[in-house]
């Protein structure tokens, strides 16, 4: 093969050098912004060949119809698992609702929301992290070692963190633990004062679990008592009662207010 002239061979290592002399500049890519822990990371294209020929027209993507939310920036951060939490679960379900509801699992129904009536994640996640009920917590220790939980918790900034999965029990609303998930608000009615964003968050995630379950109710934990005559409430021990005010009406009405357009938004008669 004959060697190609002097001329020719300098331009091809110009182009080498600068890959801009025979191709339009490469869009500036925008920043990439790391996805949060619970989200699936999107597929990377291949690196796309230079077709020798020109291929047939790409076909239009297919409409799609959403059917569910997309996901939520989750953040998981999942309470330590332990044979003794296990346990417990078990033997406060068989104590408080029978022998036969002694399970680990729920099929989620209704949705809860508290606050914890502090102001720190860090320390919210580390009293739900422990196994068992605190001492000095009578009324709820008397009735059951199992540590009391939950399955999301949502900061002040509006992060929300899930600390079970939505189908495993937790203890935070007598009667209702057999089929609630329960959403913990960082936060008080006070010093804390529940927040915008976590109002907002809140919301999001009611759409996102509606999507993902069969969930008929959306409470806050001070109008449980509005379900104790209600076929879901179920709790043994007549006595085992407790009032509670959180997360109160002004914030289950703000929250209520971002679900206008969505069957959760009524309050429970
Ligand atoms: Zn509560």
């Amino acid at each position: 093969m004959p060697s190609p002239p002097r001329r020719l061979v300098a331009l091809l290592l110009l182009a080498a050098c600068d890959a801009r002399v025979d191709e339009p500049s490469p869009p500036i890519e925008a920043p990439v912004i790391a996805p949060s822990l619970a989200e699936p990371s999107p597929p990377i294209d291949p690196p796309r060949l230079a077709d020798p020929e020109p291929g047939p027209p790409a076909a239009a993507p297919p409409l799609q119809v959403q059917a569910t939310p997309p996901p939520l920036p989750l953040v998981e951060r999942l309470l330590p698992a332990s044979d003794e939490r296990d346990r417990l679960t078990r033997d406060y379900r068989a104590r408080h609702e029978g022998d036969g509801a002694a399970g680990l699992e729920i099929t989620p129904t209704i949705i809860v929301l508290h606050h914890t009536g502090g102001g720190s994640l860090d320390a919210a996640w580390r009293y739900f992290a422990r196994d068992r009920v605190e001492a000095g917590r009578k009324t709820i220790a008397s009735a059951g070692a199992l540590n009391v939980a939950a399955h999301y918790l949502i900061d002040r900034d509006g992060t929300i963190v899930q600390i079970l999965p939505e189908t495993r029990f937790a203890r935070h609303c007598i009667g209702l633990n057999h089929l609630a998930i329960g959403v913990e608000n960082i936060g008080d009615g006070a010093k804390f004062p529940l927040t915008e964003a976590q109002v907002a968050a809140n919301a999001a995630l009611v759409r996102h679990l509606a999507a993902r379950y069969p969930i008929t109710h959306l409470i806050g934990h001070h109008e449980a008592p509005r379900l104790y005559d209600h076929p879901y409430f179920l709790e043994r021990d007549p006595k085992y009662r407790t009032r509670k005010g959180d997360p109160g009406p002004a914030f289950m009405a703000a929250v209520r207010a971002r679900l206008a357009d969505h069957p959760l938004a009524a309050p429970p008669p």
